[in-house]
């Protein structure tokens, strides 16, 4: 299959050239030209995850160069498990996406990202990331020690959680972690203006590994499919996703494979303050932008997420599952992380809890079932989850092996200059 460009400027490629270049040559999101129907009657869900995904993403890789490795790709990516878990609310289970090596969901988009840029046999990449806290892990843990790949991460000194922090610093290698004395929207604009540097995007082989590359939006796409089909078997109907939203990777996900024919029904976009896309799904305007707001839920600040311009391009195309946009206040968010224990029978993370909160808030979750998504491991957000629980959270072990390592970040002054310093010297290479 081919993909092109939301902007409809850009000449059809294959989704190979696309997950290399990240976004399309005229600032489009790449899209595949059509969203393949299947017949969810034909699945097994007892075959598992990467027989699920085998079949739900041939159709994309059909005639690419990437299409004889899929299996071997989806095995490596999906190595970690993504239960469905019961909670004590009647009619609620959980997708617990947490137990890569960063006990964040994007583990499974990064690691489906690198193992397939592996077996385009690049020549030497610098995956160029700016992270608000748990993007930049995931891809470092993805791409650490690949020889033909090095990491540049850049976050804002002081604004994640220690643990994200020391994570995040945690790598080595062939990964720089570069913490900036500012904003996340100050990391964003230093990586934008370094990949709008032709000759040093050149020179240092820069390439992206965002929300919105095909190569992390894909695989996103086989754990919802997974689960909607067990949870199918289990009870029959379709069930309804919430999915706690900021660049809208993983809820396009969730809705792309209702659109596919797999059982998934609704899905609730479950944001913290930054509310433009819940007013959005709910038929107010598209969500302007500007400066986000600082939430408990930092890993969903986002004023203007990435992927609408995909999903937008879908509905025009192709019917697809029911949207529904509910904005959880950071006072709600505490309430709900304090009584989650007691109330859902789990300890969750603040992106969670906008999840289980957006549950308990709309109507049309009184009825059916709903599956809420569990994008981090609470012990990640130690610092906002253990005071008010009151006691502290096991950290799971992968997180713990890295948070047992040395940090070994180095400061950044918040300018261009620093930051070609840095891409055009050795750092990372070996
Ligand atoms: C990235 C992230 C989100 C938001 O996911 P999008 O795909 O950007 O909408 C939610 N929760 C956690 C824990 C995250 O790391």
């Amino acid at each position: 299959m081919q993909v092109w460009s939301t902007r409809g400027g850009a000449p059809p490629t294959t989704l190979s050239e696309a997950l290399v270049r990240g976004l399309a040559p005229d600032g489009g999101l790449y899209v595949p030209q059509a969203l393949p129907r299947l017949d969810a009657s034909t699945f097994d869900p007892a075959a598992g995850r990467v027989a699920t995904g085998v079949r739900l993403l041939a159709p994309f890789f059909e005639g690419d160069p990437l299409a004889p490795h899929l299996d071997a790709i989806l095995g490596e990516a999906f190595a970690p498990p993504a239960p469905v878990v019961p909670t004590r609310v009647e009619g609620l289970d959980l997708l617990e996406l947490f137990h890569g090596p960063t006990a964040a969901f994007k583990d499974f988009g990064a690691a489906f990202l690198a193992a397939a840029l592996e077996r385009l046999r690049p020549g030497r990449t610098t995956v160029l990331v700016a992270t608000s806290g748990d993007t930049g892990g995931a891809v470092a843990a993805a791409f650490h020690r690949r020889p033909w790949a090095r990491v540049v991460v850049l976050y804002p000194d002081g604004r994640v959680s220690p643990r994200q922090a020391h994570q995040l610093e945690a790598f080595g290698d062939n990964v720089v972690t570069l913490r900036v004395d500012g904003t996340f929207d100050d990391c964003q604009r230093l990586v934008k203006g370094a990949f709008a540097d032709e000759a040093l995007r050149t020179e240092a082989g820069l390439t992206s590994a965002n929300s919105i590359s095909m190569g992390r939006l894909l695989p996103q796409l086989v754990y919802h499919a997974q689960a909607a089909l067990e949870v199918h078997a289990a009870r029959g109907g379709a069930a309804g996703w919430i999915v706690p939203t900021g660049n809208l990777g993983n809820a396009l996900a969730a809705w792309m494979v209702g659109a596919m024919g797999l059982p998934i029904g609704g899905v609730v976009l479950a944001t913290n303050a930054n509310d433009g896309l819940a007013q959005w799904a709910a038929g107010g305007p598209v969500p302007e932008g500007g400066r986000a707001r600082a939430t408990l839920a930092n890993a969903m600040d986002v004023a203007l997420p990435s992927n609408l311009e995909r999903l937008t391009w879908f509905r025009e195309r192709v019917e697809g599952p029911a949207l529904h946009g509910v904005s959880v206040s950071d006072a709600r968010i505490g309430e709900v992380v304090a009584e989650a224990p007691e109330r859902w029978g789990h300890v969750v993370c603040p992106h969670t809890a906008c999840a289980l909160a957006a549950h308990d808030a709309l109507e049309v979750c009184r009825t059916g079932h709903w599956v809420a998504v569990a994008t981090a491991h609470p012990a990640k957000f130690e610092s906002v989850v253990e005071p008010r629980i009151g006691r502290p959270v096991a950290v799971p072990e992968a997180l713990g092996r890295l948070l047992e390592r040395p940090r070994r970040g180095q400061a950044l002054d918040p300018t261009a200059e620093a930051l070609a310093d840095v891409l055009r010297s050795s750092a990372g290479w070996a």
